[in-house]
């Protein structure tokens, strides 16, 4: 938490403190060309595959690019923790961080999720989400967030000193380590911050730090993407359950996740291309 020290106030800090905010990443720049034809195509999707995510463990899921997955809530209110690379290199993964700075703190309906450097790139986008009517609440908080990271047994240890070891950070690794026959400490290499499925979260007014509250997903909720590029996807059912009380235990109630995915042969996105890789040449001026 940061502590304001006033004896270092300087006699214009008020005048310092009013200048303008500008936004750091304008929206005009992600706009989606095909954004209405992914609309109609998503209405008419035959389902190719379902995945069951157990309570408290990971799955690995792949996507073929143009077609649809969805994530949805069975049997009880239950958060996920989502990983996504390029099937075909898993140097290109998510990135958190600055899928926030160009979106903000929570993902919704229409928002992307932005590859790695130096790839820097939309992996999939937000076609639909059954949670799109809880905005933000009075408390500041909203779903499916970029803020947090993932649940993982190092912090665990360091604030509880407690030993866990199904937190999502490991499931995500175990995951997979066993889909590419990894050793567990390269596995781990790759697995990234994560978009945080149904969970509600955000920082607290006073001082500005993170917080859970129970997710308001019921069986039947979903969110639904459009894949980009092929992905390879790994969710993780977090052992926090509903995230309303503490994760990285055993105690809280744990649902399965429902991952269904599908194939679009609509012609309607016919002339559809996956999106390039950033076109950056300059190599930074080697
Ligand atoms: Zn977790």
């Amino acid at each position: 938490m940061k502590k304001i020290n006033k004896s270092n106030e300087p006699l214009d800090s008020q005048k310092r403190k009013k200048s303008k905010p500008i936004i750091c990443y304008p929206n005009e720049f992600i706009k989606i060309d095909e954004w209405d034809n992914y609309q109609k195509a998503r209405l008419n999707l035959k389902k190719i595959d379902e995945i069951i995510i157990p309570p408290r463990e990971a799955r690995c899921f792949s996507v073929s690019k143009k077609n649809f997955f969805k994530i949805e809530s069975i049997e009880g209110p239950q958060v996920g923790d989502l990983n996504i690379f390029n099937q075909h290199n898993l140097h290109e993964k998510f990135y958190s961080g600055k899928t926030r700075a160009i979106h903000g703190t929570h993902l919704s309906i229409g928002d992307r999720m932005w590859s790695s450097f130096p790839y820097l790139r939309p992996m999939t986008t937000i076609t639909h989400d059954t949670l799109d009517w809880y905005g933000f609440d009075d408390d500041g908080a909203s779903v499916h967030d970029v803020i947090g990271t993932r649940c993982d047994p190092y912090t665990e240890k360091l604030i509880n000193d407690k030993d866990y070891h199904f937190c999502c950070h490991s499931n995500l690794t175990k995951a997979l380590m066993n889909k590419k026959k990894l050793s567990f400490s390269d596995a781990e290499t790759y697995i990234h911050d994560v978009l945080n499925v149904f969970m509600c979260t955000g920082f607290t007014k006073n001082t500005h730090q993170y917080f859970m509250k129970s997710s308001p997903v019921r069986p039947g909720d979903f969110i639904e993407f459009f894949a980009e590029i092929d992905l390879l996807c790994i969710l993780s059912a977090c052992p926090g359950g509903d995230c309303g009380s503490e994760h990285s235990s055993d105690k809280t109630n744990c649902y399965p996740l429902k991952v269904s995915i599908f194939e679009n042969n609509s012609k309607i996105l016919k002339n559809w291309k996956p999106p390039d890789i950033s076109n950056y040449k300059n190599l930074h001026d080697f």
